[in-house]
């Protein structure tokens, strides 16, 4: 399957539609899940174009893991998080609904998630968990 540039991500990672980001760099972009599975649900994205893990650039899978536990870190800081939940789907079979490569970080445990990608969350509780993860990376 081809890369399709169209995909929400890759909007997002131009500026053409908004995020409520927490980290960038030149490589790697995270941002808030805008249907989150529990208070804090992050997602980190390598800039790469590629669809699933498999798929992405071994250099890039490394640099973005370095980044995923850095992030996950802040999180733990700043939400007192006690666990989190490192997801990441690998195609549409797994339930990946966004074909850019993407970790999932979630504050919650796996016996306590809310549903995938299933209900839009509150925006002002999701910036304030924004401000707090940023300040604590
Ligand atoms: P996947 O199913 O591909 O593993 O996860 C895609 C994630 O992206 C879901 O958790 C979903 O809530 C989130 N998502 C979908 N559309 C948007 C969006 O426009 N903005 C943000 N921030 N997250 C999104």
């Amino acid at each position: 399957m081809a890369y399709d540039d169209q995909n929400i991500f890759a909007k997002i990672l131009r500026g053409e539609i908004p995020a409520i980001k927490v980290y960038e760099d030149d490589r790697v972009l995270a941002f808030m899940d805008i249907m989150p599975q529990a208070e804090g649900h992050t997602l980190v994205i390598p800039k790469a174009k590629a669809i699933t893990l498999l798929d992405l650039p071994a250099e890039d899978a490394a640099y973005t893991i370095q980044i995923v536990q850095k992030v996950a870190r802040a999180i733990e800081t700043a939400l007192d998080a006690k666990g989190i939940v490192l997801m990441q789907l690998s195609g549409e079979a797994a339930g990946q609904t966004v074909p850019h490569v993407h970790f999932h970080l979630v504050p919650s445990s796996i016996h306590k998630m809310r549903q995938h990608a299933a209900e839009m969350g509150d925006v002002e509780k999701i910036k304030a968990n924004a401000e707090k993860i940023k300040a604590a990376l």
